[in-house]
């Protein structure tokens, strides 16, 4: 029973009428096993999406509201780019006329974002991640517009925090 029950969880592996053999699986490769079956649909966080024409001033003050570390800005509805922290920081202290200026102006632009997708593994979200040295990635659709050209509908978000929580859940073995 001992041999079956580390057959069932992966560790061994059984040939009838040979024997028992050892997978070469480490606990490791179980932990990284689960990690890809995640998939960034199961984990998105809703997005805090704002107009492009959207004051840079009213899109801190929705940062704030929302709690939120970036803001994706969308055009016509479709994904355009986004504003961080860093981008409203750097603004303010240059002196920017946060009132009559459009976030349009500050943020990052497409097609210079990062971004991920519903059936991508959390694990290749949080590559992405610290590859790119950006705090989340907005989740997008991609959808055909009017005139046939390729856009992008952001769906939802991950963030260095939903990489952290399943970290956390993972090592108190939720
Ligand atoms: P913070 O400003 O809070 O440190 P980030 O490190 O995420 O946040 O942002 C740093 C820079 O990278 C900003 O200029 C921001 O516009 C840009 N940025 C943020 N997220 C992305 C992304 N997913 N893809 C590309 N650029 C991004």
């Amino acid at each position: 029973p001992d041999l079956a029950i580390l057959a069932m969880s992966g560790i061994l592996d059984a040939r009838p009428k040979v024997g028992y053999f050892y997978t070469g699986k480490t606990a490791f490769s179980f932990i990284s096993e689960k990690i890809k079956r995640i998939k960034v649909a199961e984990r998105k966080s809703v997005p805090v999406i704002v107009d492009e024409q959207t004051s840079v001033y009213d899109a801190i003050v929705t940062m704030f509201l929302e709690d939120v570390s970036t803001i994706f800005v969308v055009e016509n509805g479709y994904f355009a780019g986004v504003v961080s922290r860093k981008d409203f920081l750097k603004n303010a202290i240059g002196g920017l006329n946060l009132h009559k200026t459009p976030v349009a102006v500050i943020m990052t632009r497409m097609p210079n974002i990062v971004m991920s997708t519903l059936n991508e593994s959390i694990l290749e979200a949080a590559t992405k991640i610290i590859d790119h040295e950006v705090d989340s990635l907005p989740i997008v659709e991609e959808v055909m517009k009017d005139n046939g050209d390729r856009a992008y509908k952001v769906v939802g978000r991950i963030t260095k925090t939903t990489i952290v929580r399943v970290f956390a859940e993972l090592g108190n073995n939720e």
